[in-house]
């Protein structure tokens, strides 16, 4: 089944991470976050896997990425943070989608969009603890609050949710964080509003710091089966990567001592031996920065890659092993079954696991084990319209 590329993506990990992820953290909501592109893996099916394995809420950075999940028939609770300063939030609202609200700017625009739609707003107000992105400073708490209590009075918009996001770097860190988030909890209720969806924990928190659980957790890195800390793996953590980016190889050369290989000559054969060419490159989401140190696995055994990883393609130095044109080549997948894992790529490369699986090319097809069959249906019985917004007035509190 190997193909020339390909990244085959384990749903059944998917639905196995998820489910322990929301046993061993325990908050009454977990949002699966799946925005680019479910960090590689294929949005559209892993929000369906990690809805079918206990995910109540999905959550992504743009509106477009919202969209694209709810034009696949996906009509679970939704939340985009991520705006354009023209955002198009009538479209948003029209599908029933969450919007992250981090000034009261956003606020007038998307009641603005509210009001014209004849619909009700579900909007969760965004708070800066720290991280210094996006999100409501500190010294607009009460004005957005209370912009936000007015409008909610109006019927024009629910304030499902509030919410923040950690740095995680240092203990001491995120404590004064969620020092700050508090206030801001305390601040909101005194202005009357009473959102049910208290979220402030990626992976790493909601794994490591119970006291940033509140009512929901935001896991990404997690249910891909990586592990967001240096000091534990997947497996340490219960979770399996999700994730095999593999390859065919494309041509096999024994060489003499001496030869050069790839551009610049970066790597000279120290001996005589065989190189395989494996059809992957940068231009696949392979970073050139692991040139001459990252390994694959090649047939049965693992090798290092030698000279310069190309747009697209590189080459492995495979000794006197027997390879073969067409053998299997593994870049990186589950590190229990014996290949490196994309954590091992990243430390190759100088960045982290998150990058190395999202920034796998649109040229790598992804091939999906395992789907649920109860959860895929066939595109003819998917409903050809989005959920309908929710009407003016109508209860929004019972999700
Ligand atoms: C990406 C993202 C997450 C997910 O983080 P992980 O570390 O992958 O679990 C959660 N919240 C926000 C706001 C994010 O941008």
């Amino acid at each position: 089944m190997s193909g020339f590329r390909e990244a085959v993506i384990d749903l059944g990990a998917v639905f196995a991470n998820v489910a322990h992820l929301k046993s061993v953290i325990g908050t009454p909501h977990l949002m699966a976050v799946v925005k680019a592109n479910a960090y590689g893996h294929g949005a559209v099916p892993v929000a369906r896997t990690a809805l079918a394995a206990g995910a109540d809420w999905l959550g992504v950075a743009d509106i477009d990425e919202a969209l694209e999940l709810r034009a696949a028939g996906i009509d679970a609770p939704l939340l985009a943070w991520l705006h354009d300063p023209d955002a198009d939030f009538g479209a948003a609202l029209a599908r029933n989608v969450d919007l992250g609200v981090s000034s009261a700017r956003q606020l007038r625009q998307i009641t603005d969009a509210a009001a014209a739609l004849s619909v009700v707003a579900g909007v969760q107000i965004k708070l800066e603890t720290g991280l210094n992105r996006n999100g409501v400073h500190e010294p607009d708490w009460a004005e957005v609050f209370a912009l936000a209590a007015e409008f909610e009075r109006a019927g024009l918009l629910t304030v499902t949710g509030i919410f923040s996001h950690l740095s995680n770097a240092s203990a001491a860190d995120d404590a004064e964080a969620i020092e700050r988030f508090e206030r801001g909890l305390s601040l909101a209720a005194a202005a009357g509003l009473t959102p049910t969806l208290i979220h402030l924990a990626s992976t790493a928190a909601a794994l490591r710091v119970p006291a940033a659980r509140y009512t929901m957790v935001r896991v990404g890195i997690g249910m891909y089966g990586l592990s967001p800390f240096d000091d534990q793996t997947p497996r340490d953590l219960g979770l399996t990567p999700a994730m095999t980016l593999r390859g065919r190889v494309a041509a096999v050369r024994r060489v003499a001592a001496g030869a050069g290989v790839s551009y610049d000559y970066l790597w000279r054969a120290p001996v005589d031996g065989f190189l395989a060419l494996v059809p992957l490159g940068y231009a696949d989401g392979v970073p050139r920065q692991a040139s001459g140190t990252a390994r694959v696995t090649v047939g049965a055994a693992t090798h290092p890659i030698v000279g310069r990883i190309a747009m697209d393609q590189f080459v492995v130095s495979v000794g006197d092993e027997a390879v073969e044109v067409g053998d299997p080549v593994v870049l990186f997948g589950d590190p229990e079954a014996g290949v490196p894992g994309a954590t091992e790529w990243a430390e190759a490369a100088g960045t982290i696991n998150y990058e190395i699986v999202t920034r796998i090319g649109h040229r790598v097809p992804r091939t999906y084990l395992n789907p649920d069959p109860a959860d895929t249906p066939p595109a003819s019985t998917q409903p050809a319209t989005p959920p309908a917004a929710t009407p003016r007035a109508a209860d929004r509190t019972a999700r």
